[in-house]
């Protein structure tokens, strides 16, 4: 499989890091502990959407796109990766944002992404939680239309099979760095959200038959949505790369029960696990994705989960940004 026939633009750093934590797994004393440093993607302080738009902003220069239009959380990554991105390229940014937190604080509404959506010059609409976000996209879409201009939608997260070509090319990547390192990688683990990243490390691990595990540690949705959406998405991508049937049910595995009181809302296991790898390894996880998959990586391994002798690599997918937005939230 050759992902250079998909049109792609550079955006980020790569190869990003692979590397062991000495510290933590010395002070968690169970398996070894290796990070994915994709939170260094380096496109506007980075994160996983960067690698999902190298592949979705080709495909719209190919369709001669002027604007992109997309959608999150008022404290989207993905939102704040593609401002950056459509900046780059020159293009224009239209975010509509869904307020999925209510009694947000004023830092909430303004500081951490939506500071930097505006330092990077997107447009931004806030609409009420629940609205149906792809309708909103498809009424902005329109008006752009009207205007003259040739809009091309981003839906959430980036996760269509175009955007998660992006995360085939980061197993393949972090495959390749562990042959490398001569580490047997037993299970890859990662905050899993819109499911773009799980569907493609699934893909492109089994694609290499690599006989990888892939635990994906919700922050939003319960288990069984979560799993069926991620496996929804595996099958259209693998379809999408020639290789239908290659994904089964129960190579999608969603762990949710870290997930807390929501989506965004901070739980005390992510603040533990945010202040451990700060203290332990100087590493920055985010509030509402990465955070909460440490937290469930840390209580799985308290538990017995994983063997001693075993190497766990999990994806650190970035959000830092967002720590600014908490910060009156997050005790330190
Ligand atoms: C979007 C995001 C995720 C989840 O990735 P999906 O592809 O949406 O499942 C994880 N971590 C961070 C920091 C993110 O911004």
């Amino acid at each position: 499989m050759l992902l250079s026939r998909y049109p792609r633009v550079s955006l980020a750093h790569l190869p990003t890091p692979f590397e062991y934590l000495p510290r933590l797994t010395e002070y968690l004393n169970g398996p070894n502990i290796y990070v994915k440093r994709d939170d260094c993607t380096g496109l506007g302080t980075g994160g996983n959407k960067t690698r999902k738009l190298e592949f979705l902003i080709a495909d719209a220069i190919e369709k001669k796109a002027d604007v992109v239009i997309t959608q999150g959380a008022v404290q989207s990554n993905h939102a704040r990766q593609t401002a950056a991105a459509a900046a780059k390229v020159g293009m224009r940014c239209e975010l509509v944002f869904e307020k999925r937190v209510t009694d947000a604080s004023s830092a909430y509404m303004e500081s951490g992404n939506v500071f930097l959506d505006k330092l990077f010059g997107a447009n931004i609409q806030e609409v009420e939680s629940g609205s149906d976000m792809n309708k909103e996209m498809e009424n902005i879409s329109s008006a752009l239309r009207e205007e003259g201009m040739n809009p091309y939608i981003i839906p959430g997260g980036g996760s269509n099979s175009i955007g998660a070509l992006g995360y085939v090319d980061c197993v393949f990547e972090l495959i390749g760095q562990a042959n490398t390192m001569n580490v047997v990688i037993d299970t890859i683990i990662h905050a899993t959200g819109s499911a773009g990243t799980q569907a493609g490390i699934v893909v492109g691990a089994k694609a290499l038959n690599s006989k990888i595990p892939v635990l994906g540690i919700g922050v939003n949705a319960d288990k069984e949505k979560q799993e069926e959406k991620v496996y929804q998405l595996a099958c259209e991508l693998s379809d999408f790369m020639g290789l239908p049937g290659l994904v089964e049910r129960n190579d999608i595995v969603a762990n949710c029960d870290y997930v807390g009181d929501g989506y965004g809302i901070p739980t005390d296991e992510m603040n533990e696990a945010i202040l451990l790898l700060a203290r332990q390894e100087g590493l920055l996880f985010d509030p509402v994705y990465s955070g909460k998959g440490l937290a469930g990586m840390i209580d799985l391994i308290n538990k017995g989960y994983f063997k001693k002798q075993e190497n766990i690599a999990f994806i650190h997918t970035g959000g830092s940004a967002g720590l600014f937005a908490y910060h009156d939230l997050l005790k330190t």
